[in-house]
């Protein structure tokens, strides 16, 4: 049962999206006022359509349920932490095999109805421009959770209390796949021009591979962008399969040169080859470096198997190209989702470079969770990377660089197990059984 309000404490919250209405219900859950701002229905992002919260702009499937995949497990700990989304999502699931897919009309008016009733939530019909009137009053804590499609004014005004290169506005990403999954007969570690530098590794293609690589991508599916996303998409960096239509060799002379790199399994030249640059920290992770892409998803697994050495690779984030802001996290947000340089200021959502529905929610529920701990000088929460809360506030506190990627829930971004297990299935599920124990300890630790 909900706490009556007893505190003084104030939580303001910029957007009631996923991220920004799961943040709302923690903090109202807990006996804390909460002004919840929200610029529907008076104003509208180029892609949000509905009246409602929490509203799903595109597909509306929330993946799978298995607790044996990366976004089950993801699953599993939100029910943990009482997620708000996760229990109108199974309340509102329609049939999608292992997938939870939801109505997505009846998913969102029930968070809307249910926050709105909410006594201790003051939904405020307001779009913000400026958050320095916010962060000036120290008593009161702030999470902005304006999702991926922020207005100009409102980017400005991040801009102005951080850095000049504080936010991307555009996603280019290329595929990536898994370090465990790369078939190694295939391919090489090194670097062009260097063979001492293995930073990279080296996927070669025959002329006859090649051949039927091309052939496939010129005639690929690619995704339709939407009106507000054709504008300025190849300014910064073209999809492979356009360069690609510009003629046979194209992609031979762009990201697939097979220059100032010897094959040493071959002692020779290679045809072709695509580079994977590591993706994060701990080297789990390889992106396919100049593939972004506007390939469907499906078609992006397909053209990966006819890659020799990613034959047995799964795609674990698909490249894509669309309109997405997201801040510069490693620059200016600590693992708590807290502003480095202002403590009364949090992030939450796909704005701090998550990507994804779900990873979008619960990262609400993480920023609220120790924006609250914040506010009562509290020790903060890191869930750590043995759970895929964790290894998200670890993913938007890495290294700072500047090639920072938005990152959906994979199982590469998890500490790894202490023990090796070849079947996948089983090492899969010792790794939900690690993330149920830790996330355990801390709700009791922490008095979540
Ligand atoms: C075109 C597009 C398609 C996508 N398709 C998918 C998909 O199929 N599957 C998937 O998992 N993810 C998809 N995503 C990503 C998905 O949109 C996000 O992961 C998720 O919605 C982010 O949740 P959020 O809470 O951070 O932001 P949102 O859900 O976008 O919520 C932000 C809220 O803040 C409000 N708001 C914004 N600015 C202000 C302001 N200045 N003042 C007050 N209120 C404000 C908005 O009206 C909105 O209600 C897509 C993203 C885009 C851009």
């Amino acid at each position: 049962m909900k706490r009556i309000r007893t505190n003084k404490k104030v939580f303001n919250i910029i957007g009631a999206g996923l991220a920004g209405c799961e943040a709302a219900n923690y903090l109202s859950q807990k006996g804390y006022r909460v002004n919840l701002y929200e610029m529907k229905p008076d104003s509208f992002s180029c892609a949000h359509k509905s009246n409602y919260f929490a509203e799903l702009i595109c597909s509306n499937s929330l993946k799978s349920k298995s607790l044996t995949t990366a976004s089950g497990l993801l699953k599993q700990e939100m029910n943990m932490l009482g997620s708000l989304i996760m229990k109108y999502a199974y309340k509102n699931e329609i049939p999608a095999g292992t997938a939870l897919a939801v109505d997505r009309e009846n998913f969102s008016k029930d968070i809307t109805e249910y926050i709105n009733q909410d006594s201790n939530i003051n939904v405020i019909s307001q779009r913000i421009n400026d958050i320095n009137t916010f962060i000036e009053n120290k008593n009161e804590y702030t999470i902005v959770a304006c999702g991926p499609l922020i207005s100009d004014e409102l980017a400005k005004s991040i801009i102005d209390i951080t850095s000049e290169n504080s936010l991307f506005f555009y996603d280019a990403i290329a595929p990536t796949v898994l370090y465990e999954d790369i078939d190694f007969s295939n391919a090489y570690m090194a670097s062009r021009y260097n063979s001492e530098d293995k930073s990279y590794i080296n996927c070669p293609l025959t002329k006859e591979e090649y051949d039927i690589f091309y052939k496939f991508v010129v005639n690929a599916k690619t995704v339709q962008l939407r009106y507000f996303e054709e504008q300025k998409i190849f300014e910064g960096c073209m999809p492979f399969e356009v360069l690609a239509k510009r003629e046979y060799d194209a992609l031979r002379f762009g990201p697939m040169k097979p220059i100032g790199l010897t094959n040493p399994h071959t002692n020779s030249k290679d045809y072709a080859i695509i580079q994977l640059r590591q993706d994060n920290i701990t080297a789990s992770i390889y992106n396919l470096v100049g593939f972004q892409t506007n390939l469907t998803f499906a078609m992006q697994d397909e053209l990966i198997k006819l890659i020799p050495a990613l034959k047995n690779c799964k795609i674990i984030r698909y490249g894509v190209m669309h309109r997405n802001t997201y801040l510069n996290s490693p620059f200016v947000l600590n693992k708590y989702y807290q502003m480095q340089s202002v403590r009364n200021l949090f992030f939450a959502g796909q704005i701090t470079g998550v990507e994804g529905y779900l990873p979008s929610a619960s990262s609400g529920l993480v920023s609220a969770i120790n924006c609250l701990k914040e506010a009562c000088d509290m020790k903060k929460v890191d869930f750590t990377a043995n759970t895929m809360l964790g290894a998200f506030q670890n993913h938007i506190s890495t290294i700072p660089n500047k090639n920072y990627l938005p990152m959906n829930a994979n199982y590469g971004i998890l500490s790894p197990l202490g023990q090796y297990i070849r079947n996948k299935s089983k090492k899969y599920a010792e790794y939900a059984k690690r993330s149920f124990q830790t996330i355990t300890q801390i709700i009791s630790l922490y008095d979540i």
